[in-house]
């Protein structure tokens, strides 16, 4: 690392600890660089990006996959999970390396010098699975982050997609919008606006503060280039894990056209133990939004089961039997009322 980085990472109060940096890729974009500046060691776009020694300290029940993708792998560049739609994974770059990234052991340029983007013929491979199998309705574009590739290689995927009759919808999910929206250009906009089929992207996005005039521009651009825009983020102590911040971020997005999708529960990634948070914590969260935010602000609260069984929504429970006869159903001040069941 150059001693330029290693500077920076120590004035924002991180550590440039050797080992630490060699097991888990460092990198921010310009853009992030200029925003980070003088920001506080506890400020939430630092907290997001700087590399912290509490990421050297691992707990027995954290994992190097710990959503299981490679038990779902059929070939590489595929995660098939649920029947009905696969991830398809083109490169494992980022823009940027979130400090508590769930794919932390697979993203970023070491990968035993391999190349960053699958091969020709790995993603002939990827394709002709997905032509293969008549039950993907929907493709998923991850990684890494797919919006790094050349807008000439996303056209290339695009237009195969689009040539695939049962794949009726692609959902991009990327970073590059909230870390880099610079790389949102025209040649980008372009090639998103040619494809013909459903294109959703989801914007990662964690908190209130990312959203800076260039992000906002970006986002405006891509919602002119008729992608549906939706965003998910993670729920990270000390980062947005509070009303005021998550209502924040969640009106901001709404007020540009962003549907907040998802809130995800931290995953048990190696060394992110000081960003996780109380499922309980969660749903009080989640239960304190609930009636203060209009039903298009609200992601769900999601978890992805250890193990590779798929994601189940974390939220609070409203209803309760009461009993034989009757349930009762709380509302989102406390208040508690009878409901009858279906006789
Ligand atoms: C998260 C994920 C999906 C997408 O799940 P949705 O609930 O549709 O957003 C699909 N496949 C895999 C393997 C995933 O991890
Ligand atoms: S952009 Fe996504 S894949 Fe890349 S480091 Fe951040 S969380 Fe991980």
């Amino acid at each position: 690392m150059k001693a330029k980085d290693k500077a920076f990472i120590e004035e924002l109060g991180g550590s440039a600890d050797e080992a630490l940096l060699s097991r888990y890729a460092y990198r921010v974009s310009d853009y992030l660089k200029s925003k980070l500046a003088n920001r506080s060691s506890n400020d939430p776009l630092v907290k997001q990006y700087i590399p912290s020694a509490s990421e050297l300290e691992q707990s027995e029940l954290e994992r190097d996959d710990p959503i299981g993708d490679g038990a779902h792998s059929p070939v590489k560049g595929i995660v098939h999970r649920y029947p009905d739609r696969v991830l398809f994974t083109p490169v494992h770059v980022c823009p940027v390396y979130c400090r508590y990234c769930f794919r932390r052991e697979m993203v970023g340029p070491k990968d035993g010098g391999g190349a960053a983007m699958l091969s020709q013929e790995e993603l002939e491979g990827a394709l002709a699975y997905i032509a293969s199998r008549t039950d993907i309705y929907e493709v998923i574009l991850t990684g890494g982050d797919p919006l790094v590739i050349s807008s000439k290689q996303l056209d290339f995927i695009l237009s195969r997609l689009q040539a695939i009759e049962h794949v009726q919808v692609v959902r991009i999910h990327s970073r590059v919008p909230a870390a880099d929206p610079m790389r949102v250009d025209e040649k980008m906009l372009s090639v998103l606006s040619r494809f013909e089929k459903a294109l959703y992207l989801a914007i990662h996005i964690n908190h209130a503060d990312e959203l800076s005039m260039e992000v906002r521009g970006a986002i405006k651009q891509l919602r002119a280039s008729g992608v549906i825009l939706l965003s998910q983020s993670v729920l990270l102590k000390d980062v947005n894990d509070n009303e005021e911040a998550l209502e924040a971020l969640f009106r901001g997005l709404v007020a540009l056209g962003v549907k907040p999708y998802y809130l995800h529960h931290p995953d048990m990634a190696r060394g992110t133990g000081h960003f996780r948070v109380n499922i309980e914590d969660g749903q009080a969260l989640m239960r304190g939004l609930q009636g203060r935010l209009s039903g298009l602000a609200l992601p769900r609260y999601m978890l992805d089961i250890p193990g590779g069984y798929g994601k189940v929504p974390l939220e609070p429970i409203y209803i309760r039997r009461k009993g034989d006869i009757l349930y009762e159903v709380v509302d989102y001040k406390g208040g508690v009322h009878d409901y009858p069941p279906k006789k």
